[in-house]
Parts: C-alpha cells; sequence; structure tokens
C-alpha cells in the first residue's frame, strides 16, 4: 500500500507542511497532480501563461522527483472522476495535501474526502499557503477581523506568541513557530521507488508555450530592503514579482515571510495583507459573487459594453490608466498602484460593475488569485472589507503626478501619448466624479 500527496498550488518539494507530514507516513509516498480540466476549460486563451508555467513545473518536480528515484503521478480531468480511477489502480492506505480555501477548491475536496471515506482511506490536510488561517487571528470575541490594520497588528502578536530556537547552517536561531521550514528533505528516501508515467502533453491538453516570461523565483535582498521606498513608483523595478510563485506555491510563505521580517517590515506587511484576504474569503465566502458590504449590490452600473472594451484595450485616454492595461496584456502583470487605479477608474468613473473588472484581471493576471484580486476590486469600488470611501475618488491626473511624474510608465506602455494618435479622454474627470457621487449615495440610501 502507498500515501499518496495530492499537490495543488504547492508545488515544491522543500518546505511543504503536507508533503512533510506524508512523508512521515507509514508508507512508501507517491505524489500526484491533477490537471483539472473544470479549470482549464474555462480558460480561453490557449496560450494561456499560466498553464505553460503549471505544465513547466510539473515537468520539473517529475524529474526531481525521478532524479530521486520516485515519480509524480500526473492525470488530467475531473477529480470527482479522476479519483476512483486512482483507487482501482492503486492501493492507497492514505491520502495527504495541503488546505486551499477557495469556495470552489472547498468543494472539490468535500467530494475526495467522502469518497475516501467510503473506502475507509485517511484524509489528511495541513495550513499551508499561508502563516495563519480561517480562524487563527481573530478578535478577541474570536470573530475575523474585517479591517487590515487591527488584522496584521494581533497577526504579529501571533507570530511572536510561539518562539523557539532552531539551528539553521549550524547557527542557532530564534524564530516562530509559524515559520519554521518543514524539513522534507530528511524523509526523501521514504518517496515510493517507481518509474515515471507518462506526463500529458502541454498540447494534449489544448495549450500551447506562451512568449509571455515568467519572473523568477528569488528576488534580491537590495530589492526588498529598498521595498518601502521603491514600492510605489510604476516606473521602477520596485516589488518582488513573486506573485505567480505566491500562487502556485513554488516558494515558501515561510520563507519569504522570513526574509522579510529581517529585511523590511513594509514587505512583510503586503505578505500579511495575502493572509488578510484568504481569510477574508474562507470566513465570508460571499465575497466570490457578491460585495461584502450588501447594501453595495444596489449600485446602479451603467455596464457600458463600448467603455469596457475601450478600458480593456488601455485606449481611454487617461494615459496611467491605459498604460496599466497594456502593461496587463502585454505581461500578465500590472504595477500594484496601477492597479488600483485602473480598478478605481472601471468602477467609480465609468461606473462598470467590480465583477467585470476582477474577471478580466481574473483572464490575464499571472499572479491572479482568488481571494486577492476580490479583495483589491472590492476595495477600489468602495464595497469591501477594508474599502476606501466610496466618495474618495482617485483623480487619475494626481495620480499620475504623484506616481509618475516624468511619465516614464507611461511613455514605456503608450508610446503615442502626446500625438494625435492618442485617443481623447472617455469622460471628463469631474463630471465622472459628481456622477459617481450621486449613483452611490442614491445606492446607499437604498434607492
Ligand atoms: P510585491 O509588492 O512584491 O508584494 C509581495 C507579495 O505580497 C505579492 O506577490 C503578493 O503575494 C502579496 N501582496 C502584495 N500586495 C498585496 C495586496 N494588496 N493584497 C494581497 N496580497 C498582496 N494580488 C495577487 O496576488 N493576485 C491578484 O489577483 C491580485 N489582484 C489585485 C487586483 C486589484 C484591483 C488590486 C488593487 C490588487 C491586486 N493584487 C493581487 C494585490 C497586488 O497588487 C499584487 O499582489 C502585487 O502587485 C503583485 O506584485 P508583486 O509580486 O511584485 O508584489
Amino acid at each position: 500500500a502507498i500515501t499518496l500527496f495530492w499537490f495543488r498550488r504547492d508545488l515544491r518539494l522543500q518546505d511543504n507542511a503536507g508533503l512533510y507530514h506524508a512523508l512521515k507516513s507509514n508508507f512508501p509516498v507517491l505524489p500526484l497532480f491533477i490537471f483539472d480540466t473544470e479549470i482549464l476549460d474555462e480558460l480561453d486563451d490557449p496560450e494561456d501563461a499560466r498553464v505553460a508555467f503549471l505544465h513547466q513545473r510539473i515537468t520539473e518536480l517529475q524529474a526531481e522527483l525521478e532524479h530521486l528515484g520516485s515519480s509524480m503521478l500526473v492525470r488530467y480531468g475531473k477529480p470527482a472522476e479522476v479519483w476512483p480511477e486512482i483507487l482501482q489502480d492503486y492501493l492507497v492506505a492514505e491520502v495527504y495535501t495541503n488546505h486551499d480555501y477557495e469556495p470552489r477548491a472547498i468543494q472539490r475536496d468535500e467530494a475526495v474526502q467522502n469518497l475516501l471515506a467510503q473506502q475507509n482511506i485517511p484524509y489528511f490536510s495541513f495550513k499551508d499557503q499561508v502563516i495563519f488561517e480561517k480562524l487563527e487571528v481573530t478578535k478577541l470575541d474570536g470573530k475575523p477581523y474585517t479591517v487590515f490594520t487591527p488584522y496584521s497588528r494581533m497577526w504579529k502578536n501571533c507570530l511572536a506568541s510561539q518562539m523557539e530556537t532552531i539551528q539553521e547552517n549550524g547557527i542557532e536561531q530564534v524564530i516562530s513557530f509559524f515559520l519554521k521550514p518543514y524539513p522534507t528533505e530528511k524523509y526523501y528516501p521514504n518517496f515510493w521507488q517507481t518509474a515515471p508515467p507518462p506526463l500529458p502533453a502541454l498540447s494534449a491538453m489544448g495549450f500551447q508555450p506562451s512568449s509571455i516570461a515568467i519572473p523568477p523565483t528569488t528576488v534580491s535582498r537590495g530589492l526588498i530592503k529598498q521595498y518601502d521606498k521603491t514600492r510605489d513608483f510604476p516606473y521602477l523595478n520596485g516589488t518582488s514579482r513573486l506573485g505567480i510563485h505566491f500562487r502556485f506555491g513554488t516558494i515558501s510563505i515561510r520563507e519569504k515571510a522570513r526574509r522579510a521580517l529581517e529585511l523590511n517590515e513594509t514587505f512583510l506587511n503586503e505578505l500579511i495583507w495575502r493572509d488578510f484576504y484568504a481569510q477574508i474569503l474562507f470566513n465570508f465566502p460571499h465575497v466570490a459573487q457578491r460585495s461584502f458590504r450588501p447594501e453595495y449590490d444596489q449600485i446602479e452600473w451603467r455596464n457600458d459594453e463600448d467603455e469596457f472594451e475601450k478600458w480593456c484595450a488601455g485606449k481611454t485616454g487617461y494615459p496611467i490608466v491605459d498604460a496599466g492595461l497594456r502593461e496587463l496584456n502585454a505581461t500578465g502583470y500590472m504595477h500594484n498602484r496601477v492597479r488600483m487605479i485602473t480598478a478605481s477608474f472601471l468602477t467609480k468613473h465609468l461606473l462598470i460593475d467590480w465583477r467585470w473588472g476582477e474577471a478580466y484581471f481574473a483572464k490575464k493576471l499571472l499572479d491572479y488569485d482568488l481571494a486577492s484580486n476580490n479583495g483589491g476590486w472590492q476595495w477600489a469600488a468602495g464595497c469591501g472589507t477594508d474599502a476606501a470611501p466610496y466618495f474618495r475618488v482617485f483623480s487619475p491626473a494626481a495620480q499620475q503626478e504623484k506616481f509618475d511624474p516624468e511619465y516614464k510608465y507611461v511613455r514605456k506602455w503608450v508610446p503615442e501619448y502626446g500625438t494625435d494618435a492618442y485617443p481623447k479622454p472617455i469622460v471628463d474627470h469631474k463630471f465622472a466624479r459628481e456622477r459617481c457621487l450621486e449613483v452611490y449615495k442614491a445606492a446607499l440610501k437604498g434607492g
């Protein structure tokens, strides 16, 4: 009999909580990955860079495992259909995995757990993706936080509440229990020694390689040290670009949080935002469809399709907005400051439903993550947990002046800016601002 370890968004062997526990089980471990058609079938771009990245990463993991004399079972299909087949093909004693907090993933995991229970196969799942999950960081009454600043204060208290001494590279260190690495490498001999079954080709799944480059998993110490000074300026290379690696678990959050703690508190805060939105999605799953604050679902969005298309294409006539969308379309990345500006512009200037923008970002962002994307959009639209008050409408011109005063970012992405070829503003700022305030006010008064 064997133990199966099911990889999902934790695609690394090192410092992987669930894998560590699997390797300590009483059976040899066979890792498993399922290319999930429930997700892949919803993607409409055959050159989706995230799928190509995923395929490449699974190929690499399989090679790493082969090097250890083991392998990875890779299947393509719906988990609900693939699992019964696996249980027929292998004598499975136990199943290990890591928690996933998205509503659909929770349903998927419950279904698999039920199937396993029918055959008396134990299923063990662990926290790996975040430092604190679910209801680990709560208010004193045990309820989840919905405002970031007090959450982050309590997050730091929790981190400091269990300190331990460990040896790393022969050096004694005091670190939080919650940031301790899981030394999977000590147990590599416990992988099942078996030959690798073939991996489905990318083309067999209907996808092709992408020309979009994936940022590396490493970031210089210098960049993190300077992060608080550089991160707000889109024309600088001042942020880590690690988003996609956090998304797929190709890096360990514990390792990066240790680094952040040592080098830059502002960077640590961004990692805390990530935990914050993950616990919001888990504790308030309705946000995946609706506003966190129900009264905001009364807003009468204009939802003009032509204007939406212009926004998507980066042709609104507002240079910083257009630069952002064009950066996104070309690279699968958009700088955080510009995500805030473009999201605010779509929802408040154009009065287009935040869910339209959320879906567009979901299609395009390499680092797309339901919890953080949803949190970012609801923040910008004013309907979210920690939202900017609705009456604060970003002025694109003022944002431009502050964060790209020399138009370096704009010139990079909108070369025709300043010529006749560049479109006139899609809407007048003052007019749009007043219209937004009226529509929001009407919704919040109940019509
Ligand atoms: P860095 O600035 O180097 O930060 C390091 C890491 O911290 C990020 O990779 C990310 O994991 C985390 N982080 C940073 N800022 C935030 C934040 N505000 N909320 C949550 N986590 C954060 N982030 C995503 O990971 N996926 C998304 O789909 C996503 N959509 C967004 C949509 C909108 C409208 C907005 C305003 C923000 C969104 N963000 C999203 C948050 C943020 O913009 C990105 O995490 C960041 O720009 C990624 O670039 P980076 O890796 O260089 O981040």
